[in-house]
């Protein structure tokens, strides 16, 4: 497939669209948001493009896929999630899983070519990058990873949502570093800004303010159709635990080839919805599990 690069901005020439493989990026001048659009891909860009400078919005593999190949550059991220973009060993165990319960998982991690990246810098909540006349604003939006960053170019009101990507399956918070109270705060974040183009990492461009709000907040409330299938299954009697609610399919309505990630994405998702009813005073703790309060 041949590289396809979008200019976003008929007044601010320098902001492209390159929808990947693994997931989609975005330029700004010298500026590349996230790698993983394929390692071919990567390389065309190059050819067209000086990347002096790469922003990382997480530190899952499908968006940093492509990091090795852009030796020359400065790898920036948020401090929460360098030490994993550094040490790429980690990231099963933050899947909740160990390396030999999912060998398949590995052969992937290789078959994308992840190296790990030595991070040059950091990037803040509200910290604003200068790229020639452009402002791109940083908006740490915990919860899917707790360093997840999205950015939002001032000027232009273009936005890149990376993994708050608007999809039908909603919010993902199956990694142990993951919040399902970060991730409605992140999503209320966005929200209030006024964007005229989104960039999801997965799903392509959404144009336009209203249908941008109404995404976030149709993509917000699968966190509250999850809230009521586990509440489903609590009672004010019998406690229960997330081990129990295996294999119900609660998040993944089916259970793909991945089985074994999935489910256990599912059992850390199930507990971050615990987490929040604790807080909430919905539930409480009784022997090794919970009851409705
Ligand atoms: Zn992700």
């Amino acid at each position: 497939m041949p590289l396809d690069i979008k200019s976003l901005s008929e007044e601010y020439e320098n902001i492209y669209y390159i929808e990947g493989l693994h997931s989609n990026s975005m330029i700004i001048g010298e500026y590349l948001i996230d790698t993983g659009i394929s390692s071919g891909y990567i390389r065309k860009l190059k050819k067209k493009f000086e990347i002096n400078i790469v922003l990382l919005s997480h530190w899952h593999e499908d968006h940093i896929a492509g990091n090795r190949l852009l030796k020359d550059a400065k790898f920036l991220c948020h401090s929460k999630d360098k030490h994993i973009v550094e040490d790429i060993d980690k990231i099963i165990t933050y899947y909740g899983l160990k390396p030999e319960e999912f060998p398949e998982f590995l052969d992937a991690i290789e078959g994308f070519r992840i190296k790990n990246t030595k991070i040059d810098g950091i990037i803040e909540h509200e910290e604003i990058i200068k790229i020639n006349d452009l402002r791109l604003k940083v908006i740490h939006t915990p919860g899917h990873t707790a360093g997840h960053c999205c950015f939002f170019e001032e000027k232009s009101k273009i936005g890149f949502l990376a993994d708050i990507d608007l999809s039908n399956f909603g919010p993902f918070y199956g990694g142990i570093d993951s919040s399902v109270i970060d991730f409605e705060e992140s999503i209320e974040k966005l929200e209030k800004i006024n964007m005229e183009i989104a960039i999801s990492g997965h799903k392509g461009l959404f144009q336009g303010r209203k249908l941008i709000k109404e995404s976030l907040e149709k993509y917000k409330s699968k966190i509250y159709e999850n809230d009521q299938r586990i509440l489903s299954y609590l009672s004010e009697k019998d406690p229960i635990n997330s081990d129990d609610l295996m294999n119900k399919n609660i998040i993944y309505r089916k259970y793909g080839p991945w089985k074994i990630l999935e489910t256990a994405a599912e059992k850390i998702m199930i507990e971050k919805h615990f987490e929040k009813f604790l807080k909430n005073k919905v539930i409480e703790k009784k022997s090794n599990g919970f009851i409705l309060s």
